[in-house]
């Protein structure tokens, strides 16, 4: 009879190189939010995948950058006690991507705590020839267990890499219900996915300057359930922005996520969208607190 393996995976890497798109791909399931623009992930999120022989609870982290506000020294720490907490790492390069001094800090914080590490070269859909530099570059600063590239985004590579993280897995128990996905609430979800759209649809400082909070989920009726969320920023002219005029921008916003929180919940959605200026919330740690991010 063969055993069963199970244990913590923790997805490490800059900003922008597809931590969050393999996660996903992984789980089957859009569970972390994913955009072209840097930074987006903001808190760890565990997925969770469950086979006969194995489970795997893979750890999406902020990207690995230094340290400029009390929100990110927060994504840091994140990032540090995941590294401590897993029983595994997966190391994420882009192939069209350079070596710099934000992956020697990653890898900084990874050698410290000398755990097995798989190095993973991701969008090899774009462009494969510099592959195998990287990954020479790469074996320079860190030991290896193995290497996979892939892409997260057309899920090439991404079975392969499946089987060696089951190989470098320790025997353990099934810690959660076969059915569980992941270790967020519905409303962290709803929550992300107004966020989201506010990254797609504004541009410049305003992502970073948001937050969302979920602050009910009732449902109506059979048919209708009512969310509603709030969208905090940190000065009155992105309030301003995010408004548009005549309310334009947060019509769209709203219709968008109204879509997305449709597709989470399977049901149709009431979304009552609310913008709230908190001051300089990113700079608080009381705010931090309350907006579920310390
Ligand atoms: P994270 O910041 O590391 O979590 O990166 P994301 O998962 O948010 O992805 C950042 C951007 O890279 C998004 O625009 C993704 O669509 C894109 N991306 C992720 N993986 C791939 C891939 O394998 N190939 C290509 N071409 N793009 C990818
Ligand atoms: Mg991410």
């Amino acid at each position: 009879m063969s055993s069963f393996k199970s244990g913590y995976v923790g997805i490490i890497g800059k900003p922008n190189v597809g931590k969050s798109t393999l996660l996903n791909q992984l789980v089957g399931q859009k569970l972390a939010i994913v955009s072209e623009k840097p930074q987006t992930t903001r808190t760890r999120i565990q997925g969770i995948l469950t086979k006969p022989n194995y489970q795997i609870i893979l750890v999406d982290t902020p990207g690995v950058h230094s340290p400029k506000d009390q929100l990110h020294a927060f994504m840091q720490s994140q990032i540090t006690e995941t590294v401590e907490g897993v029983d595994l790492l997966l190391f994420l390069v882009a192939v069209d991507e350079k070596l710099d001094e934000e992956d020697r800090l990653a890898l900084k914080t990874i050698n410290k705590e000398n755990k097995p590490t798989i190095l993973v070269v991701n969008k090899i859909d774009l462009d494969k020839t510099n592959a195998e530099k990287l990954r020479s570059q790469l074996s320079l600063l860190s030991q290896f267990c193995a290497t996979q590239l892939i892409s997260a985004l057309e899920g090439i590579g991404c079975q392969e890499l499946l089987n060696k993280i089951i190989t470098q897995l320790p025997e353990g128990p099934q810690y959660f219900p076969e059915d569980t996905l992941t270790d967020r609430n519905e409303r962290f979800f709803v929550g992300e996915l107004v966020r989201e759209q506010v990254y797609r649809l504004t541009q410049q400082e305003i992502p970073y300057s948001v937050a969302v909070v979920t602050e009910e989920v009732k449902e109506r009726s059979p048919e209708l359930t009512y969310v509603k969320a709030v969208i905090y920023v940190e000065r009155d002219s992105q309030k301003k922005i995010l408004i548009g005029t005549n309310g334009i921008k947060l019509k769209e916003i709203g219709q968008t996520a109204r879509k997305e929180v449709e597709q989470l919940l399977q049901k149709k959605v009431y979304l009552d969208l609310w913008i709230k200026v908190k001051k300089n919330w990113r700079k608080d740690p009381v705010a931090l607190k309350q907006l579920g991010l310390k």
